[in-house]
C-alpha cells in the first residue's frame, strides 16, 4: 500500500473499535470519497480539535465557549446530588440512561497500581473540595466492578470521610469487571435507583 494510506490505517487502527481489517477499508473509504467522506472528516477533526476541552468543574467534555459546561451550569439539575465517574465517556453513558438528574465529577480514570495510577494523578482533592464548597449531601460512586473500582470507590469514600456527606455506590446488577461504558441503559436505571451506601 502506498506510504500515505499505509498512515492513515495506522492512525485509524489505533481507535477504540478499529480493528486492522476495518481501519484498511476507513482508509481506502476516505482516499477515494474525498468530498463525501474525507473533507468532512478533516473539518469535524480540526474543529473537535479546536473547540473540545475539559470542563472546569466537572471535568467532563464541553467546548471551550461553554466552560463550566451545561450540565454544570443548569439550574434545573440537583446540585445536591454528585456522581462520581473515571470517565467523561460515562456521563454521556448515564445521560443516555435518563436516571440522574444530579451534578457529576469526572476523576479521570481510576487507581491502578499497575498501571501506576496513584490518587495524586485523579481528581480526588478537587472532589472534597467540590463537596464542601457546592453543599452536596450525596456522593454517589458510579465506578466499575472490578478490583481497582472497588479501590478508586473506597480511596473516595476515606477521602470525603471528614465531609459528612452521604456516599453511596451503584447496585450490584451491573456486569461483573466491567465500566459503565459497556452497561446499557434499562440495567444503569436500576443500578442507579437502587443504589446502596458505601
Ligand atoms: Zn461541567
Amino acid at each position: 500500500m502506498i506510504d500515505p494510506v499505509d498512515s492513515l490505517e495506522k492512525c485509524l487502527a489505533k481507535l477504540p473499535g478499529f480493528g486492522r481489517r476495518s481501519a484498511s477499508r476507513a482508509a481506502l473509504a476516505l482516499v477515494r470519497e474525498r468530498q463525501r467522506l474525507m473533507d468532512p472528516l478533516i473539518d469535524a477533526l480540526a474543529e473537535a480539535r479546536r473547540s473540545v476541552c475539559c470542563c472546569s468543574r466537572c471535568g467532563s467534555f464541553t467546548t471551550v465557549d461553554r466552560n463550566p459546561c451545561d450540565l454544570c451550569t443548569d439550574a434545573t439539575r440537583d446540585s445536591g446530588v454528585l456522581c462520581v465517574v473515571e470517565e467523561p465517556a460515562d456521563v454521556v453513558r448515564i445521560e443516555e440512561s435518563g436516571a440522574f438528574r444530579g451534578r457529576y465529577h469526572t476523576l479521570g480514570g481510576k487507581l491502578s497500581p499497575s498501571r501506576h495510577m496513584g490518587p495524586e494523578k485523579l481528581r480526588f482533592a478537587e472532589l472534597a473540595d467540590r463537596v464542601v464548597r457546592e453543599g452536596v449531601t450525596e456522593v454517589l460512586l458510579a465506578l466499575s466492578t472490578d478490583m481497582d473500582g472497588d479501590a478508586t470507590a473506597g480511596y473516595a469514600a476515606e477521602v470525603l470521610r471528614g465531609t459528612g456527606v452521604k456516599v453511596t455506590r451503584l447496585a450490584f446488577g451491573l456486569p461483573a469487571d466491567s465500566g459503565i461504558s459497556y452497561s446499557d441503559p434499562l440495567t444503569l436505571k436500576r443500578a442507579i435507583a437502587n443504589r446502596i451506601p458505601q
